[in-house]
């Protein structure tokens, strides 16, 4: 098993593409702590699921935007399985706002979950790790927007291209401890955060026009390759941003 012993904590766990990282780590063999926020029941379901395959997983409620719940987190997932091998830093928000009339509050509310959570997840996770002297993975679930304009979300593409430069500076401070720090950089996924998109026909097809493979991401297919990037074989690979995407930023628009 590629993650035997591993324990991973996965932020927004419970949903989406982190209920299918979940997933596929804890079929690797990883001991899974499910960060969940709100409704507690998807996350204990899930939990019950993985158990039900003869796997191992808790779940706890904390808000990566506040510190003292995110060492509350991170300590928990120590008491629970002993230590702290994997972090994914998966909870996202977006909230669609012209920039001329974007609200501050949601621009703020933007930054403190998607970079603001990360920084406080990978510092926490890493002073644990580098405490532990067996080196650790950390795994942000970023998005083409790291790189790509899409108007109307501004704060979203400046949380995740500020998560590219976070990546790549803590990748170097952390590499002499022998913890990676790499993107994963999803283009449309299919999940609950673009399934008000997938009700409106029109946009739906304009957006599959975007990606020659000319579909969604299944949450599973990025899970994967999350699975490989916290996995032994990946050991060599840091400070990088791997864009999963079905060829969406290279569209050439001649069509
Ligand atoms: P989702 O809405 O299904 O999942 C988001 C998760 O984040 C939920 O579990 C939610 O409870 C959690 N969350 C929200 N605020 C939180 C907070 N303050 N503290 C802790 N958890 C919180 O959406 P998803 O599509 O699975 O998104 C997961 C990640 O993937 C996000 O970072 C998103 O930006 C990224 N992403 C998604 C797509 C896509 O097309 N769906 C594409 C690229 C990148």
């Amino acid at each position: 098993m590629r993650l035997a012993d591993k324990v991973a904590i996965v932020t927004g766990g419970d949903s989406g593409i982190g209920q299918a990282i979940t997933l596929e780590m804890a079929r690797a063999g990883a001991r899974l702590m499910i960060d969940y926020f709100g409704d507690e029941a998807p996350a204990n379901a899930l939990v019950e699921q993985i158990e039900n395959f003869g796997g191992k997983a808790a779940a706890f409620s904390a808000d990566v935007s506040k510190p003292d719940e995110v060492d509350s987190l991170v300590a928990q997932t120590v008491k629970h399985f002993g230590g702290l091998d994997i972090l994914v830093n998966n909870a996202g928000i977006e909230q669609k706002h012209p920039f001329l009339e974007m609200p501050f509050e949601i621009y703020t509310k933007i930054i403190d979950i998607n970079l603001t959570g990360v920084w406080l997840c990978s510092q926490r996770a890493a002073q644990q790790m580098v405490k532990q002297k067996r080196g650790g993975r950390i795994i942000n679930i970023s998005s083409v927007h790291e790189d790509l304009t899409m108007p109307t979300n501004a704060p979203y593409c400046a949380s995740k291209g500020g998560v590219r430069m976070l990546m790549r500076t803590i990748a170097v401070e952390l590499a002499p401890h022998g913890i990676t720090v790499n993107d994963v950089c999803p283009g449309a996924v299919d999940t609950p955060m673009d399934a008000a998109l997938k009700q409106d026909e029109t946009k739906y097809e304009a957006l599959l026009s975007e990606i020659p493979l000319h579909r969604m991401a299944k949450p599973q297919e990025i899970a994967e390759l999350c699975v490989f990037l916290a996995s032994e074989a990946a050991a060599y690979i840091t400070a990088s941003s791997y864009v999963i995407d079905g060829g969406m930023m290279q569209k050439s628009g001649s069509l």
